[in-house]
């Protein structure tokens, strides 16, 4: 597909909540459209739902948006979203009112919408009536064609209306979607959706077509939940006489049992996928991944790359599954091939949330234990927590294990021994504490792996750690033989 420097696409998120994963792969798609061909990428707020509005929304889109590296060249300012970058703001829906009573009114005078008095209690009663005849439920037309008359006695009585939409009763209405081709359908199953609601606040529809007509949009990429709305907005471009954007709907995003994405497949908000520790530069590439393929077994993908071959030719209309796992293991690719330097700098903050001010050159040290077993920044807590926490709790199962289970007393004995030993040690290196406590398994009578399970537990309170004299080596002398005495005495109270 050839697109020349003109095209422009936009996100246009309604501030309703923290951005989640579909949002952010509408956002994502839109973005590399506008940079593979050169355009631009618009952001816009269509904030006129005003019961559905969430304060601190908005500043949650866009830190999400720029976290991910999706940076838009116009619409509300980053550093001050009361303001504007570009040249068709506001960028805000809340702040184009005018414009839309103006393009609803235009509407009204060229006989395409006409204003409607009925009240929500007729409204109400229409509809169940209609149910009760198991008719879909839609408004009856019953303003659609009064008389002037009619219309200034509503008037007189202080009744104000809404604008409705007068779709064509017959015939039908078609688009072509750039993924999934010629979509028709029958007016007839259309009704006089409302424009401008009572309160001078445009519907979606209204404000939609008319942003997306004054931004200059030529291509309006959006979730697959959109396309009953598409042919309305077609017929709306019509009544206005304005050429339509180009479509295209997105698959829908769904999990692994192909039900709709929930919380249960691992769905997150931004915020949430940032607590856990994935690297925006992964969730870019997982994300870029789910409707698009680059060909039909590449995976790791960069971001010039995606810029490069990023287009709609290659996006799939059937849904994409969400898969945590592959984002995890994904994720992990990434922490890998981070420097790391980089990757201590990373994991900073991770650590100091949980355990307050860290030693940055520990973090330093810690970073080859960890970038090859953990696949989010959050598990370094808990997998190289034993350094950084004060004091260890191993309880007493993890401690006894299967092989001392009812004999701590035997425990307790293997402890003290590799007490002994370790406090003659001379060199405080991973080959020295190996050097000395591999030979002492078989003095004692023990498998290696179980008198490895047992310091394990006694020093990182865990059964999972890293390599065990690594470990000790990194915690130091001091700490190791600490934790090694509190465990024994913990051994020595249960066995009286
Ligand atoms: N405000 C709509 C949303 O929340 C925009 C839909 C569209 O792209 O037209 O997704």
């Amino acid at each position: 597909m050839g697109f020349d420097m003109s095209v422009r696409v936009r996100f246009p998120p309604s501030p309703t909540g923290e951005p989640h994963v579909g949002n952010l792969r509408t956002a994502l798609f839109n973005w590399l459209f506008a940079r593979h061909h050169g355009g631009a990428f618009v952001l816009r707020i269509e904030d006129t739902d005003r019961e559905r509005l969430v304060p601190g929304a908005v500043e949650a889109i866009m830190d999400a948006l720029l976290w991910l590296g999706l940076e838009w060249d116009e619409g509300p300012d980053p550093r001050d979203p009361s303001r504007d970058v570009g040249p068709y703001g506001p960028y805000v829906q809340s702040r184009r009112l005018e414009l839309y009573q103006q393009e609803a009114r235009r509407l009204v005078e060229a006989g395409h919408a006409y204003y409607c008095y009925c009240s929500p209690e007729r409204l109400e009663q229409v509809r169940r009536e209609q149910m009760a005849r198991r008719e879909p439920p839609r408004y009856d037309r019953r303003c659609r064609d009064l008389s002037e008359g009619e219309r200034r006695e509503m008037e007189a009585q202080g009744v104000t209306p809404v604008v409705r939409f007068r779709t064509p009763l017959s015939g039908e209405t078609s688009f072509h979607d750039l993924i999934r081709g010629e979509i028709v359908v029958r007016n007839d199953t259309l009704d006089d959706f409302v424009l401008l609601k009572s309160d001078g606040y445009p519907v979606y529809h209204l404000a939609s077509v008319v942003d997306d007509h004054h931004m200059r949009i030529t291509h309006v990429l959006r979730g697959e939940e959109w396309i009953p709305s598409t042919p309305r907005h077609v017929l709306l471009y019509d009544a206005f006489g304005w050429e339509p954007p180009q479509f295209a709907h997105l698959p829908m995003i769904l999990g692994p049992d192909r039900s709709k994405l929930s919380k249960r497949h691992g769905d997150m908000s931004v915020r949430e996928l940032r607590e856990r520790g994935y690297l925006p530069e992964a969730l870019f590439n997982f994300l870029g991944l789910l409707g698009w393929s680059l060909d039909d077994h590449t995976e790791i993908i960069d971001r010039e790359t995606f810029i490069r071959h990023f287009d709609l030719d290659r996006v799939s209309p059937s849904p994409a599954i969400f898969n945590q796992e592959k984002l995890d293991w994904m994720n992990g690719v990434y922490i890998r091939s981070l420097p790391p330097e980089e990757l201590a700098t990373r994991l900073l903050p991770y650590l100091e949330r949980s355990f307050g001010r860290v030693d940055r050159g520990l973090v330093a040290r810690a970073v080859p234990l960890l970038q090859e077993r953990i696949r989010t920044l959050a598990e370094a807590a808990d997998m190289a927590g034993f350094l950084f926490a004060e004091r260890v709790e191993p309880s007493l199962g993890d401690l006894l294990g299967k092989k001392f289970t009812g004999t701590p007393g035997e425990a307790g004995r293997a402890l003290l021994a590799a007490l002994e030993r370790l406090q003659g040690l001379e060199e405080w290196t991973a080959q020295a504490l190996e050097g000395a406590l591999r030979p002492l398994a078989a003095e004692l009578g023990l498998k290696t792996g179980d008198l490895f399970m047992l310091l394990r537990v006694a020093v990182t309170g865990r059964t999972v750690s890293p390599p065990l004299f690594q470990s000790m080596e990194l915690l130091g002398r001091e700490r190791t033989l600490g934790r090694l005495e509190a465990a024994l005495g913990r051994l020595r109270a249960e066995t009286g």
